[in-house]
């Protein structure tokens, strides 16, 4: 996610980091099995519902035997009564602009075992199996459920014509030695996921485009229309419902679409989502999907990354627009391609995403964006919020529920990440580190890598040793700054 930044600039000074480290090895989560969803649904635009049915082909990935399978609800999150709300205090005018709105997931049936709604905050949809799965086995389960959107410009919801369908349908939990349940947190990105094969239809009226993370098709019926796609590998599966303008284009062999609503520099955008697909492709790997979808859509925030379909904030003006493109599209590979857990380490994707826009800017003058500019516009937001917020812990290993504010969270992860690459970018030279994370992208594509994986593939590609240095941004121990 791309977010709005809160403080202003000041002056600072870096001090020396001390570097002492071990190395470990890279290793690969195989994830070759893969589970397959198969979503029909259709949007009434009459009451702002989805009636869908999900069938999964689940597939035990786990090393041990499963005699139940949680999958997330996360719309859940944006019913009325909900624990962990989706956005937070200081947000709710921006997600909100037409006064509060409720939504939710109600499950009508499940076939392949019975059920219970649990989970921290009755977000999680138990399915207890009629027989156990081992290892590798497969099991059929189809889940019917109805969607209701609330009016919000969120990563779910409707506003001012556009339908958001983010997170919209039950997703499996991670197994880590027991089924990973998150709660959806107002802060960040909440979410660690596998990745899956897709094939979703949607039918909508026919006045709506459905712009989709695949190439699709379209089959009117009469006063509606039904859209549909698959798409393999993949993180997740969002789409945009809208009465959309679009403008397309190619790109080393991907077909780039950008969908607007109203944008008087459509081409512009759409040349740098293109611009951004080609430059990290040839930085950290290809690209391996066939399309690119930018969708320009109510969002609270600046942006929002799903596999191959990314959200632009409506809200975003001028350059803005551009930053959002190349953020988000960094999260193809950091992210997408290359997995985390978003709850715990969110900084391994967000700093990535943050570092990686400014290195696209590094090697593409005719954006005028001065990279030296971005990192010193990072150390003085980041050396400004730490002296205002009289912060003493700041550590980026903590889960996104942990920090004191969304400022907190944005500044640690964000902020401080990318001034780690930045100083990384000092000691290993642009080569090196680019080399290193083209190396991270290919270890763990499809898997879900974690800090250590990361530093390690750094090592392998610099020779260097980097765990202390690396950690002492990690845990907090680094100073960054001085205040003169
Ligand atoms: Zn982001």
């Amino acid at each position: 996610m791309k977010l709005k930044r809160t403080v202003k600039i000041i002056s600072v000074i870096t001090a020396a980091i001390f570097v002492f480290a071990m190395f470990t090895g890279c290793k690969k989560n195989e994830q070759d099995e893969r589970s397959v969803y198969n979503i029909t649904a259709e949007y009434s635009d009459a009451d702002k519902t989805v009636t869908a049915r999900c069938e999964i082909d689940y597939v035990n990935r786990t090393e041990v035997e499963l005699s139940e399978v949680w999958f997330h609800l996360y719309p859940a999150a944006y019913r009325n009564g909900a624990r962990y709300t989706p956005v937070n205090a200081a947000e709710i005018d921006g997600a909100y602009p037409s006064g509060i709105s409720y939504g939710g997931i109600e499950i009508t049936g499940v076939e392949g075992g019975e059920y219970e709604i649990g989970g921290l905050d009755e977000d999680v949809l138990i399915v207890k199996l009629p027989a156990s799965i081992m290892p590798t086995q497969r099991v059929k389960i189809a889940v019917d459920y109805k969607l209701t959107l609330p009016n919000m410009r969120h990563r779910f919801g409707y506003y001012n014509g556009n339908v958001n369908l983010g997170n919209w349908f039950p997703i499996e939990c991670v197994y880590s030695g027991g089924f990973v349940a998150d709660p959806y947190y107002s802060s960040g990105d909440p979410f660690n996921l596998p990745v899956c094969d897709y094939a979703v239809s949607i039918t909508a009226p026919a006045s709506y485009t459905v712009a989709m993370p695949a190439a699709s098709v379209r089959t009117e019926n009469g006063d509606s229309a039904t859209t549909s796609c698959t798409l393999n590998n993949a993180r997740d599966f969002a789409a945009v419902l809208g009465a959309f303008k679009s403008v397309s284009g190619s790109v080393k062999g991907v077909d780039v679409t950008y969908y607007y609503v109203s944008d008087d520099n459509a081409e512009a955008h759409l040349k740098a989502a293109c611009d951004s697909i080609a430059y990290f492709s040839d930085a950290f790997g290809a690209y391996p999907y066939k399309t690119y979808a930018v969708v320009q859509t109510p969002f609270n925030q600046g942006g929002m990354e799903y596999t191959g379909l990314v959200y632009v904030s409506d809200s975003a003006q001028g350059d803005m627009i551009t930053e959002v493109i190349v953020h988000e599209t960094a999260h193809q590979w950091w992210y997408g391609i290359v997995g985390n857990d978003q709850v715990r380490e969110a900084w391994l994707d967000e700093a990535l995403a943050e570092y990686s826009t400014s290195l696209f800017y590094k090697n593409h003058a005719d954006y005028g964006v001065e990279y030296s500019a971005r990192i010193a516009d990072a150390m003085g937001g980041f050396s400004l919020f730490c002296e205002l917020s009289r912060t003493e812990d700041t550590s980026m290993n903590r889960s996104i529920g942990e920090y004191a504010s969304a400022a907190e969270y944005t500044y640690m992860t964000y902020v401080k990440g990318q001034l780690m690459y930045d100083s990384l970018l000092g000691m290993l030279g642009e080569k090196t580190l680019t080399a290193g994370l083209r190396r991270y992208a290919s270890e763990y594509a499809y898997a879900t890598a974690t800090a250590d994986g990361l530093i390690a593939c750094l090592e392998k590609a610099s020779n260097r040793d980097l765990k202390s240095f690396m950690s002492s941004f990690i845990t907090g121990t680094a100073k960054l700054y001085s205040i003169s």
